[in-house]
């Protein structure tokens, strides 16, 4: 018989299937891993057996050398190809995210195993041992073996500290035939906090009612579940998980990333217990992402809750896959294969005909139209859950405030509304979406800005190191003195970073507390929750971070929120833009005022007329949605259409620029012969147009991305692969979050 075999490579001209022999001596079936001897090297490769068949139209074939353990089900053999083609990566690459972690190292002695360790029990039968027992003198001895008839599976160590006495006084008790030693499988597990108070489902309000009576778990479909912050969503998903678990099938839960914390996951382990529950993300070591795993695969967890790449796990019998906060970026991966979890469910979810349900207080708009078209079922939770109000709140004009003469990043408001809250003690967080102290370093006197070489961006003052830095690149350099371009020392910073915010504040407040998160201060492992843990615990007066503090916290002494500049966002250069200013304020402004206490928002702008700023201060999802929509039909954005982009790089610009010649041509001429129904955009350089020392093309596609388009994009690929370049590279995205 003969094997089709995935090479484990990410090499573009390795995407194929392989011809091996099955040699006799092996039982080969599809799914298996594999090792087989590949071109002339001496080492053997790894792969994939994705088909089986009797013939082959290829002559002098090798045989495959061995199987490996591991093996992987056709259902996700399917998936990878599916990935493969819509992601235009390698089924290898999509394959690698669906194999047990730690096991690819190519040097089988250095992948993770279970871990192992030694532990103690009686050598024979407990009948036998007391005979044994009442022979023996030493009370240290008979002290050992009564805790070890009570106490089976304990290391030396344990034993020896629970009973006060040696590790060498258990060794002779194992040399006289009285104790033996056993090889015992620990788990590593991430769920630490055990002692959670159980919880029981909710009576569901009305709204919460008809939603979940609206998904049938028997029968699939994909639903979304729009509801303003504290509606009750989860509680929704923990009762579809009973659900789900009484079939004893399993769940899959994808949170974002950053709210993927202890809060979160406690949620489930109150009400469904650690035993049955796995956690995967990206800060588990890999000892423990491995016992995960293990622990999924085996069927005994049967509630996922994870990340991104959590919608890879191998649940046994998947039942249900929820995706929380479903607009959220990290849905998005940046790596190849740059694929859209939310797609990627969809997918499993049809072929598996189990529902799929999106979760979100400012859906994107996206999966919204796919409700309108009836692609998706809408559920609505119109109400807060636990009977708080929604924050009020207001706009400060930004405008107004300079030429009143405050030319600080507080406005007077404001700093009034932080004074009053101080004095109750009360909470406060205040939003910026930038970091570092200040954004840039830019001349008064000829305008020059220090930007970095290699990315052709402005470059970030970093204070306390007293350093300008690349955001893209990681590029560090000194503060000059004088211009380097007129030699003026009349050199100053604009804008202003969080550093520099948390130092006004200092200033205003001397007498607060504060802390600060932001991708400087939250770098080791779990820092990101030692900063929230703190400033939930120690009742700290002002948190002050970007992106990261907006994300599905529970602060229940919160109640004010500041947004400093609502107009970052808006200025981004990408389609989404409002719709990602409208999502961040909507959310930040969830942070307040949770509990009893009424919270109150204020979002400081210069443009407070922008209608994403004004939805958002109502928390209006729907009218922004339906301002929203007729610009984005107008101007033939998603969700009418799909945005393609074919990325270029190289390192010489005059090849890049051949590159995008020949790339442009081919597809244009494709495009007016084959008469498709696209916009193809000439090729330009890349709005940041040079990263790592690369030059960058990019070339738009607007177009309704379907299979014709998936073939007439793989066909330039492949073209581009003839052209057997050295140092140019090329890549297409599909709807990228991500357009610089
Ligand atoms: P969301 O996920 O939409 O933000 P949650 O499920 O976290 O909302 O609910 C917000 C709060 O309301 C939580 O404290 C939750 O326990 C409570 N809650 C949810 N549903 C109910 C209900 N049916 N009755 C009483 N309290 C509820
Ligand atoms: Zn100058
Ligand atoms: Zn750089």
């Amino acid at each position: 018989m003969i094997a089709e075999v995935i090479i484990n490579s990410s090499v573009k001209t390795l995407n194929k299937t392989f011809d091996y022999i099955i040699p006799d001596r092996l039982k080969i079936k599809i799914g298996d891993r594999v090792f087989v001897p590949f071109g002339s090297k001496k080492t053997l490769d790894e792969g994939i057996v994705i088909a089986i068949k009797e013939k082959s139209e290829y002559e002098d074939l090798k045989e495959i050398n061995s199987i490996q353990p591991d093996s992987i089900d056709s259902e996700s053999i399917e998936l990878s190809k599916w990935m493969a083609k819509r992601y235009f990566c390698n089924i290898a690459d999509c394959l690698r995210l669906m194999l047990r972690p730690g096991t690819t190292n190519k040097n089988v002695s250095n992948r993770i195993k279970d871990r192992e360790i030694n532990v103690i029990n009686l050598a024979k039968s407990e009948e036998e041992i007391l005979d044994d027992i009442s022979n023996l003198k030493s009370e240290k001895q008979i002290k050992i073996m009564k805790f070890v008839l009570s106490n089976p599976d304990k290391t030396r160590q344990e034993i020896a500290e629970f009973t006060n006495t040696s590790v060498g006084i258990i060794n002779t008790l194992i040399k006289n035939n009285l104790l033996k030693v056993d090889v015992a499988k620990v788990n590593r597990t991430p769920l630490i906090n055990k002692d959670v108070e159980p919880t029981f489902d909710l009576e569901l309000n009305e709204e919460q009612k008809e939603a979940i009576d609206s998904i049938d778990i028997d029968f699939g479909g994909e639903f979304l579940l729009y509801g303003i912050t504290g509606s009750g969503k989860t509680e929704i998903y923990l009762q579809l998980i009973r659900q789900v678990l009484e079939r004893d099938k399993a769940s899959i839960v994808l949170v974002p990333e950053i709210s993927l914390t202890p809060q979160t996951i406690n949620r489930f382990v109150a009400r469904f217990g650690a035993e049955k529950i796995a956690v995967l993300h990206s800060k588990l070591s890999n000892g423990e992402r491995y016992d995960e795993w293990n622990k999924i695969k085996e069927g005994r967890a049967k509630i996922i809750i994870g990340a991104r790449s959590a919608i890879f796990a191998p649940a046994k019998d998947l039942g249900l896959v929820i995706i929380d906060e479903e607009h959220d970026e990290s849905y998005m991966s940046e790596m190849t294969p740059r694929y859209d979890a939310r797609d990627v469910a969809r997918f499993i979810c049809n072929s598996r005909n189990i529902p799929l349900i999106l979760g979100s207080a400012t859906p994107d708009i996206k999966s919204f139209y796919k409700t309108e078209k009836e692609e998706a079922t809408l559920l609505t939770l119109s109400k807060r859950a636990n009977n708080s109000n929604l924050p009020q709140v207001k706009i400060v004009d930004l405008k107004d405030e300079l030429k009143s003469g405050n030319n600080k990043m507080i406005s007077l408001e404001l700093k009034n509304e932080i004074a009053k809250n101080i004095e109750d003690k009360k909470q406060t967080i205040l939003f910026l979406n930038r970091r570092g102290f200040s954004t840039f370093l830019m001349c008064k006197d000829c305008g020059y800005t220090l930007k970095c070489n290699r990315c052709d961006i402005s470059l970030t003052y970093h204070k306390y190191e007293n350093r300008l830095k690349c955001h893209y690149c990681g590029h560090e350099e000194r503060v000059p003195e004088k211009c380097p371009d007129c030699g003026s020392d009349n050199i100053r910073f604009f804008g202003g970073g969080t550093q520099k915010l948390e130092e006004e504040v200092k200033t205003l407040f001397p007498e607060a507390s504060t802390i600060r998160m932001d991708v400087d201060t939250v770098s080791k492992k779990n820092s990101h929750e030692e900063i929230l843990d703190k400033f939930r615990k120690e009742n700290i007066d002002i948190l002050i971070g970007t992106q990261m503090v907006v994300k599905g916290h529970h602060f229940p002494n919160v109640t004010l929120v500041g947004v400093i500049n609502a107009d970052t966002s808006l200025n981004i250069g990408d389609f989404r833009a409002h719709e990602r200013t409208f999502q961040t304020l909507t959310q930040v402004a969830g942070r307040a005022g949770r509990e009893k206490d009424k919270g109150r928002v204020i979002i400081q702008t210069y443009n407070p007329d922008n209608y994403a700023i004004e939805f958002s201060k109502k928390q209006d999802y729907l009218s922004f949605y339906n301002t929203e929509v007729p610009i984005r039909k107008a101007l033939k954005y998603p969700p009418f259409c799909d945005i393609i982009v074919i990325n270029m790089s190289a390192k010489e610009k005059l090849e890049l620029k051949i590159l995008a010649k020949k790339l442009h041509t081919y597809l244009k001429d494709r495009v007016v012969n084959e008469k498709y129904g696209l916009l193809l955009y000439s090729p330009v350089p890349s709005p940041i147009d040079k990263i790592k020392d690369r030059y960058r093309y990019r070339m738009i596609i607007k177009c309704i991305y379907d299979d014709k388009v998936n073939n007439l994009l793989s066909d330039m690929l492949e073209l581009y692969n003839g052209f057997n370049n050295k140092t140019s590279r090329v890549s297409v995205e599909v709807n990228p979050y991500n357009m610089l």
